[in-house]
């Protein structure tokens, strides 16, 4: 048997060291120099809710047959994936409503690359999916690359990482308007799976519109992908967020990843928001990091930050980048007020969870911007990874789909996307060879 699998990133990986250790023929194709994708970017947390019901409440929009398979199976994988010489940091994700492990990237990268190596699998970077072959019933046999060539096989495996690197597509699916977010991720992942797939007849999942990313320091702040996580702006539960009409625009405090804000922020007026925090606020504490460190992080990359002693120089200042003065006075004075009476569910939108007014002196306000992690709706596919049919439901023989590719999983909400690359990658691999 010979199995093409389509992205190096570490679904494409998990799937291909499954698929050469089950005697596959196996080739890895990887677009960039250096495969690995967002994994090397990354916090390396990958990890699972605790139970059903909690992954439910998180991801409600999530089809829950997928997600028990990442409450399942994520901790004989990873298991798996240390037997195999793959580094875990740790056994602690430091979120009570979670449990899994912190890989070391670089270190599991380099040992899943010699572990496949080992094995007689090929791994061949800068060779891009450039197409799938498909025979008059519709069965997958192959794979087109960038170089031109035909690759013949039993099966294809797309882990090429979704479409977060396609502003086309970012702007039809998920702005839905004018104006691009940023990437927080590596730029390679254009859409090419998610497109091959659509062209031999693939259904596309729930949640289309939706995507995972942080707001960060608004532009003129710059920022290298080493420091994506540094200067990651997760603080909104501390904080007022405000849109440049000077108006509350989410519930700050909706959910513990923030998602739900850094989505609605993707739907302002030119993809911008302020956060604004007083002295208490600065204080707020998430994971290892006060929000106060989190602003610094923003002033060291150049974002915009005010700072003054009260909360109408607060206004005055936010009046000098665009937003009318007495109208977000008013939004803050009315959050103040609603809070501090314990009516912050009959704000609109309401803020739920914890919250403080804002009057301790000084007074921040700090310019984000949404960007893009990844996508979440994508290729819908079967609890075998199989990826559908447009046309009837079925499964399209020959092809499978891991990691992000995978749609339909956090709809609603947010889930970890290394869980995902390692369940669904393994998961597409087996199958692939009738497992
Ligand atoms: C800063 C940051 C922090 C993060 N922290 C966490 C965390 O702690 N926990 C967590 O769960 N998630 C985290 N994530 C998200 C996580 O890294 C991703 O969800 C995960 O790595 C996705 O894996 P993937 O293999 O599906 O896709 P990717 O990692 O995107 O890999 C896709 C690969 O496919 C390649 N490719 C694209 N097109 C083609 C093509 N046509 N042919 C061949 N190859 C192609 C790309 O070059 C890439 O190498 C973080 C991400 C970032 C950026």
């Amino acid at each position: 048997m010979r199995v093409i699998v389509a992205g190096g990133g570490l679904a494409g990986f998990t799937a291909a060291l499954r698929a050469v250790e089950l005697g596959a023929r196996t080739t890895l194709l990887e677009k960039g120099g250096l495969p690995g994708g967002s994994f090397l970017l990354s916090s390396g947390y990958a990890w699972s809710y605790r139970d059903l019901p909690t992954f439910r409440r998180e991801a409600p929009g999530g089809d829950p047959g997928l997600q028990n398979l990442i409450l399942e199976r994520l901790e004989p994988y990873i298991g798996w994936l240390e037997r195999q010489g793959c580094p875990v940091l740790s056994r602690e994700t430091g979120n009570p409503l979670t449990f899994g492990a912190r890989l070391d990237p670089e270190g599991t990268v380099g040992a899943l690359a010699r572990r496949i190596a080992d094995l007689g699998g090929e791994i061949l970077p800068n060779t891009a999916l450039d197409g799938l072959l498909n025979d008059t019933s519709g069965r997958v046999t192959g794979t087109r690359t960038n170089h031109g060539d035909e690759l013949a096989a039993d099966a294809a495996i797309l882990s090429s990482g979704g479409f977060a690197g396609n502003p086309e597509l970012v702007s039809r699916h998920i702005i839905g308007g004018p104006g691009r977010m940023r990437l927080r991720s590596h730029p390679r992942s254009t859409g090419d799976g998610f497109l091959a797939a659509q062209a031999v007849g693939a259904r596309t999942s729930a949640g289309m519109d939706e995507f995972y990313g942080r707001n960060l320091p608004a532009p003129p702040a710059e920022f290298s992908p080493a420091e994506f996580v540094e200067v990651s702006q997760l603080y909104g539960r501390h904080a007022v967020a405000i849109n440049t009409r000077g108006e509350r625009y989410a519930d700050e405090g909706a959910d513990w990843s923030e998602t739900a804000l850094t989505r609605t922020t993707a739907r302002q007026p030119g993809l911008r928001a302020w956060y604004v925090l007083d002295a208490a606020g600065l204080e707020g504490r998430v994971r290892e990091r006060t929000a106060g460190e989190m602003v610094e992080a923003a002033k060291r990359a150049g974002g915009t930050v005010l700072e003054t002693p009260t909360l109408e120089e607060l206004a005055e200042a936010l009046a000098k980048h665009g937003l009318p003065r007495d109208i977000t006075l008013r939004t803050l004075r009315e959050y103040n007020q609603a809070v501090a009476d314990g009516r912050g569910d009959e704000l609109s939108p309401p803020r739920t969870g914890p919250a403080a007014p804002a009057r301790v002196p000084p007074f921040v306000a700090v310019e984000v911007a949404p960007t893009i992690t990844h996508t979440v709706g994508g290729l819908a596919v079967d609890e075998r990874c199989g990826v559908l049919r447009l046309e009837d439901g079925g499964p399209i023989p020959g092809l499978y789909a891991a990691g992000v590719e995978v749609g339909g999983v956090s709809t609603g909400g947010y889930t970890s996307g290394l869980a995902a690359a390692v369940v669904f990658g393994r998961i597409a691999a087996e199958s692939s060879l009738g497992h």
